[in-house]
C-alpha cells in the first residue's frame, strides 16, 4: 500500500467563489498554509504558518461534506507545499471542478493540467514584482485566468505595459484586474480601464462586500 501523504492546512470552509470568472459560486475552499512571499496588502497573514496536519484523504472526507462540486485550493500559496499537487489530482479524479489560486513565482506546471489556475502577476506595489516567473505566462491553458492586484497607478500602467508587450494581439485568457484593498477603489481603476479601453475584467472582492467585518473563513 502506498504511504498516505499529508499537507498543513490552515482551514477549510464553505462560501462564494470571491475573484475569478467563477464568482458567485458556492465554492469549498481549503486554504494550505505557508507562503514564501510577503505581500504589501496580503489579507491572510494567518496562513503564513498556522495550520494542522492533515492527509490527503481527510481533506477529500472534510470537503465531501459540503456537497459542492466546485473546491479552490489556496493560501498561502498552494505549490510551495510538496504534496499540493497530488492533493488536486485526487479532486479531479472523482469528479471535482478544481481552482487553484497561486502567486505565479512556482512552476504551474507542478498541478494537474485539468485544475483551473488563476494565476497572479505580481505588480511593483505588492513589494514582490521581482519574485514573478514570468515564463508561467507561456504555461497558462485556455481555462486559466490571470490576475493583477493593482495598488496604484503605477501598478496599472505596470500590468497594461506588461499585456501588450506578452501579447500585442490579444490575450490567449481572461485578464482579470482587482483594486488593492483599501488602497485602490474600485471606481478609480474602473475609469483607467474604460479610459484606455483595456479588455480586462474589474473583479471587485466579494466576500469584503457581503462580509465586511469577517476576515477568515470568507
Ligand atoms: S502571495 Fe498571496 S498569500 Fe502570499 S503574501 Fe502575497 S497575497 Fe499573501
Amino acid at each position: 500500500m502506498k504511504p498516505e501523504h499529508h499537507l498543513t492546512v490552515n482551514e477549510i470552509f464553505y462560501s462564494l467563489q470571491g475573484e475569478s470568472l467563477y464568482a458567485g459560486l458556492p465554492c469549498v475552499f481549503v486554504r494550505l498554509t505557508g507562503c514564501s512571499l510577503r505581500c504589501s496588502y496580503c489579507d491572510t497573514t494567518y496562513a503564513y504558518k498556522d495550520g494542522r496536519t492533515m492527509s490527503i484523504s481527510d481533506v477529500l472526507d472534510q470537503v465531501r461534506a459540503w456537497n459542492c462540486r466546485l473546491v479552490e485550493i489556496t493560501g498561502g500559496e498552494p505549490l510551495d507545499q510538496q504534496h499540493t499537487p497530488e492533493l488536486i489530482t485526487r479532486f479531479l479524479d472523482v469528479g471535482y471542478t478544481v481552482l487553484m489560486e497561486t502567486n505565479g513565482t512556482i512552476d504551474i506546471r507542478l498541478a494537474d493540467s485539468r485544475c483551473i489556475k488563476i494565476m497572479d502577476v505580481k505588480c511593483p506595489g505588492s513589494g514582490e514584482s521581482e519574485k514573478n516567473d514570468l515564463e508561467n505566462l507561456n504555461r497558462l491553458g485556455p481555462k486559466d485566468e490571470l490576475k493583477f492586484v493593482i495598488t496604484d497607478h503605477r501598478d496599472y500602467e505596470f500590468a497594461k505595459n506588461l499585456l501588450a508587450d506578452k501579447w500585442p494581439l490579444g490575450f490567449p485568457v481572461p485578464v482579470l484586474f482587482s483594486a488593492a484593498w483599501p488602497s485602490l477603489a474600485p471606481a478609480k481603476l474602473a475609469a483607467w480601464i474604460l479610459a484606455d479601453n483595456l479588455p480586462v475584467r474589474l473583479q471587485v472582492q466579494l466576500h469584503k462586500i457581503l462580509w465586511p467585518s469577517e476576515d477568515r473563513g470568507r
